[in-house]
């Protein structure tokens, strides 16, 4: 049997100005729990859709109630997972009126033919799979994201939320989901639901990203660091290189990165990045600023 490991973010929005104390003890809660439905046998792929649940439901970050609107005032919501066990993958993109778009990204992967689904018609189907739904905006959303969102227009300040997990029998996965960036387009998506830019997994490695997507986007910055993992880097150069490349770029945001063995990787080239994670010997960690390479 494997030990297992488990990594979450709450965004890479991070602002040294502002208090992380309830996330701080938030995310601590979100491992714990976690960590014993692995500990019980639970499947990498529910564990990361359950964190990301839980992440979304809180209210604390730029994903599900914690939402921002876009510039007309809509809540345009993106989430996506992969299993890194049989490579399937299932996203929702654009996605109004529910409370859970990585409960809608699963049903995509789990009852459709398709990887993803975007605006009315992900609505349609998330309205027929009977998921929650979000029933008065104005009082659900808590736009978690303030005194992150203070950047001059055009700058792509972001937050997100995502996991990944490996489980008892070696298996891998990674979710993500997002409202995207603060002040975006309506119809705008980044690469929180895009499997192989903000979200993948395979056999190798999870990788959950947050930034600036339009970045992510342009080097297929999760499947970057899985492969480069497969191709016998280790998870923390890989991931590092991929973060330096969306750095060159003039691109801004992290990833969070696990391996078969467990090993886990957080870099981020912003002020901070929201994160904790449970390694194979059971320790809990908790951050949101001091970037520490786990080799
Ligand atoms: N990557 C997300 C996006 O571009 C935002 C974020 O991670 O904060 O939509």
């Amino acid at each position: 049997m494997v030990r297992p490991a488990l990594i979450l973010h709450g965004g890479a929005g991070a602002r040294r100005e502002r208090n992380y104390d309830q996330e701080v003890v938030h995310m601590r809660q979100v491992v714990e729990a976690m960590q014993a439905r692995l500990v019980a046998g639970a499947s990498a792929l529910d564990v990361a859709v359950e964190t990301v649940v839980m992440l979304e439901d809180s209210g604390l970050y730029v994903a599900g109630r914690g939402a921002s609107p876009n510039l007309d005032g809509e809540y345009e919501l993106d989430a996506s997972l992969m299993d890194g066990a049989t490579q399937k993958a299932g996203a929702v993109a654009a996605l109004q009126g529910f409370k859970n778009p990585i409960r809608a990204a699963r049903a995509v992967m789990d009852h459709t033919p398709h990887v993803m689904l975007a605006g009315q018609g992900a609505a349609r189907f998330a309205a027929r799979q009977k998921l929650d739904r979000v029933e008065d905006p104005d009082n659900w959303f808590t736009r978690a994201g303030k005194g992150e969102d203070n950047h001059p227009p055009g700058t792509l300040s972001h937050g997100t939320v995502g996991a990944c997990v490996l489980d008892t029998q070696g298996r891998l996965a990674a979710a993500t989901s997002t409202a995207g960036v603060f002040g975006k387009m309506p119809g705008r998506v980044g690469d929180t639901p895009i499997p192989a830019a903000g979200t993948w997994a395979d056999g190798h490695a999870a990788v959950s990203c947050t930034g600036q997507g339009e970045y992510f986007i342009r080097i297929a910055a999760a499947a970057r660091t899985a492969l480069s993992v497969a191709a016998g880097h280790s998870l923390n150069d890989a991931a590092q290189a991929t973060i330096g490349l969306i750095g060159q770029m003039g691109g801004d945001g992290g990833l969070i990165a696990l391996d078969r063995e467990g090993r886990i990787a957080d870099p981020f080239n912003s002020q901070g990045m929201k994160r904790a994670w449970l390694d194979t010997d059971g320790r809990i960690v908790v951050r949101v600023f001091n970037d520490t390479p786990h080799a």
